[in-house]
């Protein structure tokens, strides 16, 4: 599969998928800045910079970030970032992919917490996005070298919907 051709379907579920994740950093974003308006404003810092690095870090790298990103989103914002050869993700691009993560994962749990019903709507939100990305999304996804289509290449080869 190459990056030439992107279908309506995987376009919508990109798109649904950064909906959902997004949304459940808005529900962290909000539980953070009622918890206390300073740790909001760093995890807004965090999310900011954290999504420019992830973007750099690895989807500049991607040969479909111009015309066949099916998140769309991160496919822009990587065509206006300085470019990178397409290639294989060394160590640090994927440093630079696992640390924001990680940093955005863990820093909004506690405020989430204090507030119980937000932190399952979180969880909730992530779960269905990732499921979303797993399931349609990664099959007939032309990077090649993106770890996440390399774990569940057989499921893609089985489920293609292009
Ligand atoms: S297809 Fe994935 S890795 Fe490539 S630009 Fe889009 S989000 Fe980034």
């Amino acid at each position: 599969m190459e990056c030439r051709h992107l279908s309506r379907q995987r376009r919508l579920h990109g798109l649904l998928s950064i909906v959902l994740l997004d949304t459940a950093n808005l529900v962290a974003l909000i539980a953070m800045f009622i918890s206390s308006p300073t740790q909001g404003l760093i995890f807004l810092f965090c999310y900011l910079g954290g999504s420019a690095v992830i973007v750099y870090s690895y989807c500049s790298k991607c040969p479909c970030r111009d015309q066949a990103c099916a998140h769309v989103v991160p496919g822009m914002l990587a065509s206006l970032l300085p470019r990178r050869r397409p290639g294989k993700y060394t160590g640090a691009d994927l440093l630079g992919v696992a640390l924001p993560v990680t940093v955005l994962l863990i820093f909004p749990q506690s405020a989430l917490m204090s507030f119980g019903w937000p932190f399952y709507l979180y969880w909730g939100l992530i779960s269905a996005g990732i499921l979303d990305i797993v399931m349609f999304v990664c099959p007939g996804c032309g990077n090649k070298r993106c770890l996440v289509k390399g774990r569940h290449s057989g499921f893609a080869e089985e489920h293609e919907i292009d």
